[in-house]
């Protein structure tokens, strides 16, 4: 069976790998990035450890799997009365069975400025221009902010500012630049940090974060950003390195092709329990509205469950009925501390980075063979040196 999937992501990843031990099925994976990226670990890179633990090439996932095909395209639009997709350098793939796992983009929210003047978390691109414009600032030109500011009280925004202190002061230290009394400051619209979690877990991580010196304010709404900084609640507020880390949308793909599609109010696909449209077309992870989407653990459930109904489906069995589940959700603050939340479940500390550590070595496992995973799992806690060699000249962003 010839099954094209678009997105390699963790759904789209995930997917080609299940199918792949039919050696009967032939495999398109078809993705924008030569690499897959490990979102949760992107903090990690951008402030001074391995990119070993972010990005790995396709090529190397798919190495040893003779009927996978990765294509490197970006993909544009989808005619199911052909069974096509075409992408934007105007090549044409023809299908059989389509999946689509295209993930989730930034928003701004239309607040001005930002796309200019803020740095993003959400990319290898995003992430080297975020440390090459820390790594710049201190070691050569001798300069640390006084303020660094990041937008957005989420499980992102909240890792990252943990882990900025301590990258900034090693570099300091490194090129004996005096640091003084550096500020990390996260700037939260919402009342409370993670609004997503509990109560007792927003108010634990806030007062983790202040005890490790990161200054966090809430009901704070960014208005419009500038060189200088940010306007925020009618006030300015000066830095030069202001971080995003707040709103992501549905991938464009979907409102560009809309006839195909059925959006829900939050611009994901409305699919049914076999995570299909009504074209058949199977939409999933970031992309589909389900109710834990959003998480890299619901694209691979969403992965594994499609792959086991597309196998069900060619042997001639009745295929099963989508389950959500909800996935434990861990938020690293700093290196030894965590913060995990699953149901009624809540554990604080310690004992909940090395939950986090222990899923980060099961999602790279999901994706990778168990020696690789070791290793990208490995790179989480190594200083990658390439701070100590010469970068590019200064940029604007
Ligand atoms: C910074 C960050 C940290 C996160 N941390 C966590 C965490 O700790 N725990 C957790 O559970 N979740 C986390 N998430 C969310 C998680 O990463 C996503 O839910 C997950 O990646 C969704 O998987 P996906 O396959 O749907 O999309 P993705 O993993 O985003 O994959 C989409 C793929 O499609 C490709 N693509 C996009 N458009 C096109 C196109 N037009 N043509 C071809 N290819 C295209 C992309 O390049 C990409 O390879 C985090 C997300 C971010 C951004």
């Amino acid at each position: 069976m010839n099954i094209t999937i678009v997105g390699g992501g963790f759904a789209g990843v995930k997917t080609a790998l299940k199918l792949s031990h039919d050696k009967t099925n032939q495999i398109t994976l078809i993705s924008d990035k030569p690499d897959f990226q490990y979102f949760p670990a992107l903090y990690g890179t951008a402030t001074g450890h391995s990119h070993l633990q972010s990005w790995v090439p396709l090529g190397t996932i798919f190495s040893s799997k003779l009927n996978v095909d990765v294509v490197i395209d970006s993909i544009s639009e989808v005619d199911p009365t052909t069974k096509s997709l075409a992408s934007k350098g105007g090549n044409v793939y023809h299908y059989d069975r389509l999946v689509l796992a295209l993930g989730s983009v930034t928003t701004y929210f239309g607040i001005k400025g930002l796309d200019e003047f803020a740095y993003g978390i959400k990319s290898e691109e995003e992430i080297q221009k975020l440390k090459h414009h820390l790594y710049q600032a201190i070691a050569e030109e001798h300069e640390v902010e006084k303020q660094y500011v990041i937008i957005g009280g989420g499980p992102t925004g909240i890792e990252l500012a943990a882990a900025m202190g301590q990258y900034i002061k090693r570099l300091c230290k490194h090129y004996k630049v005096p640091h003084g009394k550096v500020r990390i400051t996260i700037l939260e619209a919402m009342p409370r940090l993670l609004p997503k979690m509990s109560e007792k877990t927003s108010a634990k991580v806030k007062q983790r974060l202040e005890k490790i010196g990161v200054t966090v304010r809430l009901n704070e709404k960014v208005e419009s950003a500038s060189v200088d900084g940010l306007m925020v609640n009618g006030k300015p507020l000066k830095s030069h390195t202001v971080i995003w880390t707040s709103g992501v949308a549905n991938n464009p793909f979907f409102t560009a092709n809309t006839d195909h599609f059925e959006l829900a109010k939050n611009g994901k696909v409305i699919v049914d329990e076999q995570l299909r449209t009504k074209d058949g077309i199977y939409v999933i992870g970031d992309n589909a509205a389900t109710p834990f989407s959003g998480l890299a653990q619901t694209a691979l459930h969403d992965a594994i469950f499609i792959s086991k109904n597309i196998k069900r489906r060619r042997d001639g069995k009745k295929p099963k009925k989508y389950r959500a589940v909800l996935p434990p959700v861990v938020v690293p603050v700093g290196e030894s501390w965590a913060a995990f939340e699953w149901h009624w479940i809540r554990l604080y500390g310690w004992p909940a980075s090395l939950l986090r550590r222990a899923a980060d070595l099961m999602g790279y496992h999901d994706i990778l063979p168990l020696g690789q995973a070791l290793g990208a799992w490995h790179a989480q806690i190594v200083v990658e040196d390439d701070y100590f060699t010469p970068t590019p000249k200064k940029s604007n962003k």
